[in-house]
């Protein structure tokens, strides 16, 4: 599946980060259907996510937006993070 990744001007507070996502984010990260929620994954390891290193003492969060159904199944958590590494993966190549 392709996503967007799109990297968004650095910001300072969470709330700014939120308002951005939440008008920005208009698909499902794992079937492109319109989202009923907003998720934030914040990873351990950014750099298996991400295509670019992450800063000393900064904090990587990645947002996403999740359908109904896609909320409901079981494996969503391991599946949105496949997402994630997979194309983190695309872009650095
Ligand atoms: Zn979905």
């Amino acid at each position: 599946m392709n996503i967007e990744t799109q990297m968004i001007p650095e910001r300072h507070d969470l709330g700014s980060a939120i308002g951005y996502a939440a008008e920005n984010i208009d698909a499902c990260i794992l079937c492109r259907k319109p989202p009923a929620l907003l998720g934030c994954f914040i990873a351990d390891d950014p750099e298996r996510y991400l295509p670019v290193k992450k800063k000393p003492g900064k904090t990587r969060a990645l947002f996403y937006g999740l359908c109904d159904p896609c909320h409901e199944h079981p494996d969503k958590l391991a599946r949105i993070e496949a997402t994630f590494e997979r194309e983190a993966l695309r872009a650095k190549n």
